[in-house]
């Protein structure tokens, strides 16, 4: 496994559409190495979450996993899409791997049903809430072009890491 390179913000490849995975890729050992180098990308920069052009890969794959208790098992999308949001919304403060030491306040749907592929090729078809949904909501962006920047409604919440440590981590019940 290896630890890729993370495209930050202004790299064109984070705003580009990512292009579905063929299906016959999925199972070729470059693309289940490539898979693994991501989760191992992501854990060795504590993320919770990373998509593919986030390591310049315009492919619509993202890679997820968090372990602690209001956490989410290790989850593989490919060519996800999202069927059905919740009527409710949910405010979280949220972080990227792309954005060095910046976090602000993200509205978004509460619950969705996503559909999508595994890393077999398998079909998924589940509802997500909480931390999960945001994260899956977060990733799926990533594919779209968009940053968690775009989503921000109220921009006098962005903070710096320090800052977010010293004034508002406390008030947060979770960060992604
Ligand atoms: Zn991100």
């Amino acid at each position: 496994m290896a630890v890729l390179p993370i495209a930050k913000l202004g790299n064109p490849v984070l705003r580009k559409i990512a292009s579905p995975v063929v299906q016959e890729v999925i199972a070729t050992s470059a693309f289940q190495q490539l898979i693994d180098d991501m989760f191992e990308t992501m854990g060795e920069n504590d993320g919770i979450g990373l998509a593919a052009p986030q390591v310049s890969r315009s492919e619509q794959l993202v890679v997820m996993g968090c372990e602690e208790d209001s956490g989410f098992p290790n989850t593989v999308l490919i060519n996800p899409k999202i069927v059905f949001y919740g009527p409710e919304q949910v405010e979280m403060w949220e972080g990227c791997l792309s954005v060095d030491g910046l976090r602000g306040k993200v509205t978004r749907p509460s619950a969705i049903r996503v559909e999508a592929l595994d890393r077999y090729g398998q079909v998924l078809d589940f509802e997500a809430t909480g931390l999960y949904g945001v994260c899956i909501q977060h990733e799926m962006d990533h594919l779209l072009g968009k940053m968690f920047l775009d989503r921000m409604t109220d921009l006098s919440t962005l903070t710096q890491l320090k800052e977010f440590d010293s004034y508002w981590k406390e008030e947060s019940a979770a960060v992604i």
